[in-house]
């Protein structure tokens, strides 16, 4: 589970699963849409203190937007710069929306034993200590959600074509996870649940 210096490695995330990786200071990583429309749940930990984790409500402040861009630092809990956002060929991400779980399903869909985001992150973060209880809210990579002029929260249809990515830098030590979000019972997902890969370029 440790990073090595300068070198690549390419981390498949099969449909509706999680992986988790370790990513060096001043190294990079990349979520890559292998079909197209899958949305990826990312959480993050800064590795040399796993109680700092990456934050959408702090990084909306600090960008003062519910969205980000190329260029912008994402923030931990504790208000430090975590990632930065180095590419991104879609533009459409979500900061405002919680990981599925299987209450998601249960209460809103009458769905039960469905995978979920926070079931996989449990599973795949247990190698490095990590409950439930600490997995925080996570950054939704392609999910497309708009606030209506009323203050509605509203679900688009994932713009994200095959080939489509966004890469980050990482600005300190880092765990993290990203799930091929397993949701397939309304538009927020597309109509099928397909692969991501995570590709990690190790810095010196
Ligand atoms: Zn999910």
């Amino acid at each position: 589970m440790g990073a090595e210096k300068g070198r690549s490695e390419e981390i498949l995330v099969p449909a509706g699963y999680a992986r988790a990786f370790a990513v060096r200071k001043g190294g990079f990583f990349t979520v890559t849409d292998v079909e197209g429309g899958q949305i990826g749940d990312l959480v993050a930990f800064n590795a040399d203190d796993l109680s700092e984790k990456l934050s959408p409500s702090h990084t909306r402040l600090g960008l003062h937007s519910i969205k980000f861009r190329v260029g912008d630092a994402l923030r931990t809990n504790l208000r430090r710069p975590m990632m930065e956002i180095v590419e991104d060929t879609v533009g459409t991400h979500d900061m405002l929306i919680p990981a599925c779980d299987e209450q998601r399903y249960l209460v809103d869909y009458g769905v039960e034993d469905h995978r979920s985001c926070v079931a996989n992150f449990e599973e795949v973060l247990a190698p490095w200590g990590l409950s439930r209880a600490q997995i925080p809210d996570p950054l939704n990579i392609f999910e497309n959600t708009a606030v209506g002029p009323g203050g509605e929260l509203v679900h688009l249809p994932v713009l994200s074509k095959a080939g489509d990515r966004i890469t980050f830098r990482a600005l300190m030590n880092l765990v993290c996870a990203v799930s091929a979000c397993p949701m397939d019972l309304n538009i927020t997902g597309g109509d099928r649940i397909t692969d991501l890969v995570v590709t990690i370029e190790h810095g010196d």
